[in-house]
């Protein structure tokens, strides 16, 4: 008994010399993500929520990002080469990505060609490139009396069945809507587009074309007379329409410079990217402010992301 008095008092002492634990030492502080690395990890991002399933991972060579896709194909993200469009070159992801999509009014013609430039090793990557393989993936929509095929594998054929379910009850309150969407012109059509040697986007199974008009395109159009017509157009364009079809992962060609007003094609990750990553995170803002932070699935995307692009710097 005496034994364990004496063990416990002497416990008692230690336990009151024993020095305070340090504080911790403060976590350094991460190095700040340069510009160019914060768009980066957001297209990922848009990439990886926009094709679920499709994308399904990024990787870090070197200096090269590749986004790995479900095929297994590992697509370069940006080769750093400077390319002129107007001749036929095969943008990167980075290209297709740079010019962000707008939500909202157009008032005449855009200044800029939000998703002009298609990502085709993307686009091949995930939907395939011989006609057979796509058309395997076709189902119909039921769009006001027409069947139309549109691609099913990556979302587009949902999206579009869905934009249907509004698009109705528009033309039914406001009938001046309906010559400018029925009847679609088409959707699925294994082409190249107008004017180029490169796959149409209708190709894929992933673009429609509403009602038909001569002014709708920009390679038909000569004279300063068409010009205005044209552009008119596009300012009179019932807003309603587009905001529906971009609710849906659509993107508006009324919204290119070099305008396509009858045509819409799915860009998820372009409508994801305008609605979450319009602006800069602020100074002490992490790269995906912006988004959902509630949202785990997306929470898990953007873990992926960091652990996978993060480059280990020796002190
Ligand atoms: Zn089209």
């Amino acid at each position: 008994m005496k034994k364990l008095l004496l063990i416990l008092i002497a416990g008692l002492l230690t336990a009151c010399t024993v020095k305070p634990e340090p504080e911790p030492e403060p976590e350094p502080e991460p190095t700040p993500l340069s510009a160019y690395e914060i768009n980066l990890r957001r297209d990922v991002l848009s990439l990886m929520a926009g094709y679920p399933g499709g994308v399904v991972d990024v990787e870090r060579e070197g200096d090269r990002v590749y986004v790995i896709t479900e095929n297994g194909s590992r697509l370069v993200y940006d080769d750093f080469e400077v390319k002129d469009f107007e001749t036929d070159v095969l943008p990167d992801l980075q290209d297709t990505m740079d010019v962000l999509y707008y939500f909202g009014g157009v008032t005449g013609r855009s200044t800029t060609d939000p998703g002009r430039i298609k990502p085709y090793t993307l686009l091949d990557a995930l939907y395939g490139h011989e006609k057979a393989e796509i058309a395997d993936d076709l189902q119909k929509v039921a769009f006001f009396g027409q069947n139309l095929n549109m691609n099913a594998k990556y979302g587009a054929y949902e999206a579009l069945s869905a934009a249907v379910t509004e698009l109705g009850p528009l033309m039914s309150a406001d009938t001046t809507t309906v010559p400018y969407i029925t009847p679609s012109s088409g959707t699925w059509n294994y082409r190249l587009i107008s004017g180029t040697t490169v796959l149409s986007l209708h190709a894929y199974g992933i673009a429609i074309d509403f009602k038909f008009n001569s002014y709708d395109y920009w390679r038909w159009i000569s004279t300063d007379q068409q010009e205005a017509i044209a552009i008119q157009r596009i300012a009179d364009y019932p807003d309603a329409i587009y905001a529906i079809m971009e609710k849906y992962g659509f993107i508006w060609g009324g919204k290119w410079m070099h305008y396509d007003t009858v045509h819409y094609e799915y860009r998820p990750e372009l409508i994801f990217k305008a609605t979450y990553f319009s602006e800069a995170p602020g100074e002490k803002e992490p790269w995906y402010t912006g988004i959902d932070e509630t949202d785990e699935e997306l929470m898990a995307l953007v873990e992926r992301i960091d652990e996978q692009l993060t480059v280990e710097t020796t002190p």
